[in-house]
């Protein structure tokens, strides 16, 4: 298996496995792409915990919600907000059509209260705190939303749209951290089924500013981030494809989370960046499906 993916088939897999459309970072998927992502999907779902609860959310979400979980403290430089029209009938007229003398309709616009799901998880804490307790022994949710971050950055698999998968577990400590231990596991047997070649890596989250660089390297020191990489632009720079997070307290601080015994509860999630895999996989195995290794299209049932 080559390990430094060939320029031919990086540019084969940007313009047409995926379709760029004019904005950067925000690609058409075409009926291939879509055939392994539903084989991921049914594969991470073959996997899903016992007495997993299943939530399925859309790509958009509370604005209170969001800044009451400390995205904005974290990842400003990441967020969008959905923005509509303000304003009088003819003031909005006006500047559709252009006739208002300096303005353009885009400065008619005001933020709503509706934010782009940064990360699908956000959304299940507060649901589950609205509950009450949480038994100690863990309450997992199974997880998928559309996801939007502000990328710059145009190199394959750094998109500005992309899905996520999640299983998330809120429970005691030594609960949260034995699930995302046991998911790193997982997803090293995952990842040798699907025939790709990774590393597991301690990683830490982009965080914004100066500040932020001291953020990462706590969250390294602490080992609260691991990340599953596969080569796809280069071999010194591999793709994240799978992220497995311990957030101590943070969310069950944030959200009143408690266990049963009273105690503020931890939660972890370990995460599948379901377009980055399928572009890993497509980066590993070539362009013809039908030519992939027997093992790994059992694994995706194609
Ligand atoms: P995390 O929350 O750990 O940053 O992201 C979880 C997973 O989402 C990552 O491991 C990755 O697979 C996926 N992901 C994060 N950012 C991007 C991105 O810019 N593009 C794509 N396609 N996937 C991303
Ligand atoms: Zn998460």
């Amino acid at each position: 298996m080559p390990t430094q993916v060939s320029a031919e088939r990086l540019e084969a897999i940007t313009s047409s496995i995926l379709q760029p459309t004019a904005a950067n970072g925000v690609q058409g998927r075409t009926g291939v792409f879509e055939e392994v992502i539903a084989g991921l999907t049914a594969m991470i779902t073959r996997h899903r915990p016992d007495g997993a609860e299943v939530l399925r959310f859309p790509p958009v979400m509370s604005r209170a919600l969001l800044e009451k979980s400390g995205y904005l403290k974290s990842f400003p430089h990441l967020l969008g907000c959905v923005s509509s029209m303000t304003g009088t009938e003819s003031k909005i007229r006006a500047l559709i059509e252009g006739k208002a003398s300096g303005q353009e309709w885009v400065d008619a616009l005001a933020a709503t209260d509706l934010v782009l799901t940064p990360a699908a998880c956000y959304q299940v804490y507060p649901i589950i705190a609205a509950r009450g307790d949480v038994p100690q022994t863990g309450v997992i949710v199974d997880v998928e939303s559309y996801c939007f971050r502000r990328e710059a950055s145009s190199e394959l698999g750094r998109m500005q749209a992309f899905r996520m998968r999640e299983y998330v577990c809120i429970g005691a400590p030594e609960t949260a951290l034995a699930f995302r231990e046991s998911w790193k596991a997982k997803a090293e047997q995952m990842a040798n089924q699907l025939g790709v070649p990774f590393t597991l890596a301690p990683a830490s989250d982009p965080f914004f500013g100066r500040a932020g660089k001291l953020m990462a390297v706590n969250q390294v020191e602490q080992a609260l981030k691991f990340e599953l990489l596969i080569p796809v632009n280069s071999e010194e720079a591999p793709t994240a494809c799978m992220s497995f997070n311990y957030h101590q307290d943070h969310f069950g601080t944030t959200w009143g989370l408690r266990t049963d015994d009273g105690a503020v509860a931890h939660t972890a999630c370990s995460a599948f960046g379901l377009d980055r895999l399928t572009i890993a996989l497509f980066a590993t195995h070539g362009l013809d499906l039908e030519a992939w290794p027997g093992h790994v299209r059992e694994a995706l049932s194609l």
